[in-house]
């Protein structure tokens, strides 16, 4: 059986991932190796105001982005003898194996249409969560099979399907192209405990918070309705670093502002009372350990100043926006944010009427 029978999640999520006391999701057989459940409707909102905001088209930056990001997570699944094997004898099935993970993630349903080695790929993708990073994906991932440099471009048709083609360049690609400055930050211990499942041992929670339909490669986060997508925080982080130094040094600010709208029209939809004391913000913390986006860890509210600590933060403007946006929703004031870098683990957020 390919989902648990009892909570109704993919066995293979589980057993290649692992949720942390310390508000974060690894992979299984690497524990520096992040992952996090993002929003995928937010993420692309996001991308789509920034490139409009700034007038720029940001298709090619994130298929850059993830085209590194796909080539290095391959490297390093296909290092040593294993990778000489699949590289020259099997390729084929490397391909079968990666469109299982595309599904498993919930990036979509990809399968190869046309393929010739060392020379290109066709690929088809149904239900993607986004037309350039699945393209760069794949592209990363086939440079890495094919071990040469590949170009990729895509189409998207009405119906939503994306349809790639890879194409190798001729030799191997340069070092210096695929050079990466994300250096994971240091991590704070925490003291998260799950409730598991008693069949599969995954949390309770992420089979009550997310609906998996593995055929179609779909998550579903059934709070939101939104779609979610299981992403390295590396990729994450590389895409937003790459952004930022293609664009200005505004970037980061513009999706804390962005996001903070966001979340403050989605709680302001809802219309609940909801608790705004420090035992509120902490609950509303609470949200981000299941995604694996960090631990809210300590939080004070006083004279309309809220000072929240979140221990290993996903992303730092994100964080701010989360939490700015459960501001203004609730206080119906306009919000100032700052954050701290977390390079010491952690991330202090402060808050006051703008
Ligand atoms: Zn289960």
């Amino acid at each position: 059986m390919r989902t648990c029978p009892r909570c109704g999640v993919p066995r293979i999520l589980i057993s290649e991932h692992r949720w942390l006391p310390n508000g974060t999701i690894t992979l299984a057989r690497d524990e520096t190796h992040r992952m996090v459940l993002i929003d995928n409707d937010a993420l692309n909102y996001t991308m789509d105001s920034i490139g409009e905001r700034l007038g720029v088209p940001l298709e090619a930056i994130i298929q850059e982005a993830k085209r590194k990001s796909g080539k290095h997570f391959m490297d390093a699944v296909l290092s040593g003898a294993k990778g000489v094997v699949a590289r020259n004898l099997i390729s084929t099935r490397v391909y079968d194996q990666l469109g299982k993970q595309v599904s498993m993630l919930g990036l979509g349903s990809a399968e190869v249409s046309s393929y010739k080695r060392h020379c290109y790929l066709d690929g088809v993708i149904t239900d993607a969560y986004s037309g350039p990073a699945i393209t760069g994906d794949i592209c990363g991932a086939f440079e890495s099979v094919e071990g040469r440099a590949a170009s990729a471009s895509f189409v998207l048709a009405d119906d939503g399907t994306v349809r790639c083609r890879i194409e190798a360049d001729g030799g191997p690609r340069p070092e210096s192209d695929d050079r990466s400055s994300y250096a994971s930050p240091p991590m704070v211990g925490g003291r998260n405990i799950y409730e598991l499942c008693p069949v599969c041992k995954a949390p309770v929670a992420v089979g009550r918070q997310y609906d998996f339909d593995d055929d179609r490669g779909i998550i579903v986060d059934t709070k939101t309705g939104h779609r979610v997508v299981l992403i390295s925080v590396m990729t994450l982080t590389n895409l937003f670093g790459e952004l930022t130094s293609e664009l200005g040094g505004e970037v980061p600010r513009m999706m804390a502002d962005t996001e903070k709208a966001r979340v403050r029209d989605l709680i302001a939809s809802k219309g609940k009372g909801l608790d705004t004391s420090e035992a509120g913000y902490l609950r509303y913390m609470k949200t981000l350990e299941l995604k694996g986006m960090g631990n809210g860890s300590s939080v004070s509210v006083a004279d309309g100043t809220v000072r929240a600590r979140v221990d290993n933060p996903y992303y730092e403007p994100l964080i701010a926006g989360f939490l700015a946006g459960f501001y203004e929703a609730t206080s119906g004031k306009e919000a100032a944010v700052e954050w701290t870098e977390g390079t010491a683990g952690y991330s202090e957020v402060t808050i006051q009427v703008a």
